[in-house]
């Protein structure tokens, strides 16, 4: 076939990876016929099986094999960059990213654009200083001066802006709200967290009982569909006004979560309970930090594809969307104005995927 465009996707077994595989090779996907590339680091998922991708599993944050994988490809126009290590490492996530551009720029002639994905973290500061930082004021606009505060998204920009301007290159930087997608494989997915919580209430013929705090459960959240995200960065390498910019990233509409629990408590056929006056956030990381024999249990009885619970849930990252504090003004627009005034619930708040475990266990 000949193709019009090729991509490369860093991070295509992740919520946002898996769907800009799906769009990218559409028929009709503007820039297209693509081919594509995909990197991810465990083995090709099962359910990935069909994607009409090359799929090379690789460790990104290993320099040599970076290397000596992706410089055999010779024909990249475009890098997605939608990863991350799974901790806010600032050397870590720069050296993957690094890697990636040494392995590429040098060898891909035809090499024109590179799409970055970081996030509105950008705006409320990261996970672990969340309550030190006193976050910008929302709605957040793309060009407000960066937060005082170690990030790896800023070293990911300057890595970019660096590279690109040095070798003639078109970049665009997006920064989505929450994501909203549906990988199996990736570390921070609100949507499979909470059916995962779901399905357990069910199984243990318990109510669907929502444990985060009076703030969270009143003030407007907002998110990002992973396809929209994905059509986003599409956009961004056609349209020559997108190209050299950052760009936030929302589905434009609010919700609330006391809305979705209702929609979840519909869906797995269970008795909601809500926000009780008064009661102080309980941890999801703690209350499900025994279930992995539950989830097991579940997962042989409607006969699933075998996942650990740790792959498949992120209650900590719950235990975050769950923790803002009574704002008194919840007509906002953004995620980060709930997120910028975190309660930690005591738990880790940042996780590493466990390597060995995950080559044992390839969802
Ligand atoms: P994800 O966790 O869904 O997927 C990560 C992908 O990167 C996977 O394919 C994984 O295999 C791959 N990966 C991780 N380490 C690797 C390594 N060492 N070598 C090779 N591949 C590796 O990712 P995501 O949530 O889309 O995160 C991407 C960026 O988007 C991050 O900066 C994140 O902060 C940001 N973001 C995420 C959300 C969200 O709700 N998930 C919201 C806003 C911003």
């Amino acid at each position: 076939q000949n193709y019009k465009s090729v991509a490369l996707i860093v991070g295509v077994t992740g919520i946002v990876g898996s769907s800009l595989a799906q769009v990218l090779t559409l028929p009709d996907t503007p820039n297209g016929p693509w081919k594509v590339y995909g990197v991810a680091r465990r083995p090709r998922p099962s359910w990935f099986a069909k994607t009409p991708l090359q799929y090379i599993q690789l460790d990104v944050s290993n320099t040599q094999e970076t290397i000596s994988k992706l410089s055999l490809l010779t024909d990249i126009t475009h890098v997605f960059y939608v990863s991350w290590i799974g901790s806010e490492d600032c050397e870590l996530n720069a050296v993957m990213f690094k890697n990636i551009l040494d392995s590429v720029i040098p060898n891909s002639p035809n090499l024109q654009h590179i799409s970055l994905q970081t996030g509105s973290k950008h705006y409320f500061g990261i996970f672990e200083e969340g309550s030190q930082i006193k976050p910008h004021e929302s709605p957040f606009v793309e060009d407000v001066p960066r937060l005082p505060v170690q990030n790896f998204y800023h070293d990911l920009e300057d890595i970019l802006y660096e590279e690109t301007s040095k070798h003639g290159l078109t970049w665009s930087v997006h920064r989505p709200a929450l994501v909203f997608g549906f990988s199996p494989c990736s570390m921070m997915n609100i949507v499979s967290t909470l059916s995962v919580y779901a399905v357990i209430c069910k199984h243990e013929n318990k109510p669907l009982v929502y444990p985060g705090s009076k703030g969270s459960w009143n003030c407007y959240v907002d998110c990002v569909d992973a396809d929209l995200i994905a059509e986003h960065h599409i956009w961004a390498t056609v349209d020559p006004k997108a190209k050299n910019q950052v760009l936030n990233c929302t589905n434009g509409d609010v919700f609330k979560w006391k809305h979705i629990w209702k929609a979840l408590a519909e869906e797995f056929g269970l008795e909601m309970i809500g926000y009780i006056e008064g009661k102080e956030q309980e941890s999801m990381a703690e209350l499900m930090k025994d279930k992995d024999s539950v989830w097991y249990e579940i997962v042989k009885k409607h006969n699933l594809v075998p996942t650990k619970l740790k792959e498949i849930a992120a209650f900590w990252f719950a235990d975050i969307a769950f923790s803002a504090v009574d704002l008194g003004h919840s007509l906002l627009r953004w995620t980060g104005s709930c997120y910028g005034d975190f309660e930690h619930p005591g738990t880790d708040l940042c996780f590493r995927h466990d390597d060995k475990d995950e080559s044992q266990n390839p969802a």
